[in-house]
């Protein structure tokens, strides 16, 4: 309860900040394959972190998607998997083992409050000894990812189509397509 109440605290005061991921196309991912190492290389960005639900896969998984673990190689065998760090609000075990067989190297943020706190976002950046300006998250959440981007002076993705299962979770899907499209009005409106 204590981390909504915080969200649209924050949320409210950096809600200008916050429509920028709405209406500025360079801030926004359509799809994982609009994410390249040349994108990242322009965008001065030395650590992505991954959110997990909605970007790597539909809510509740335990594995990226097929052409998420595609991508996200092809990204690691390019940029290298130091550059790239892993921060979901629901660290399940199954997660976290399945990237300690496959991607060994990649940064699992843990032991901190979730997001919209900026501490994982500030934790990837101490680790890896470098700005936090020079950390972006793609997540397709306005006010937690986003919102924890702006509260870290980090960079950020937004996540607009995110990958979703509704036979498979029909109500928790359906919880959080709602929770996007009222953030999204919110933002556009107050923002
Ligand atoms: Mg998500």
């Amino acid at each position: 309860m204590f981390r909504w109440w915080y969200a649209i605290k924050m949320g409210w005061q950096q809600r200008k900040a916050l429509k920028r991921f709405l209406v500025e196309a360079e801030q926004r991912v359509n799809g994982l394959s609009e994410l390249t190492p040349e994108r990242l290389e322009a965008d001065n960005i030395a650590v992505l972190i991954l959110d997990f639900d909605g970007v790597l896969a539909w809510h509740d998984a335990n594995t990226p998607l097929p052409e998420a673990e595609r991508w996200l190689k092809h990204l690691c065998q390019t940029i290298g998997e130091q550059r790239i760090a892993l921060f979901t609000n629901k660290p399940k075990p199954e997660r976290i083992a399945y990237f300690q067989k496959h991607f060994p190297l990649i940064f699992i943020v843990h032991s901190v409050r979730r997001k919209p706190y900026p501490q994982g976002i500030l934790q990837v950046a101490e680790y890896k000894g470098i700005s936090a300006h020079r950390v972006a998250l793609l997540d397709d959440r306005l006010l937690t990812g986003m919102l924890s981007v702006c509260l870290a002076y980090s960079q950020g993705y937004y996540f607009t189509k995110p990958y979703q299962h509704y036979l498979r979770h029909p109500c928790k899907e359906l919880f959080f397509s709602s929770l996007r499209v009222l953030e999204r009005c919110l933002i556009r409106i107050l923002g």
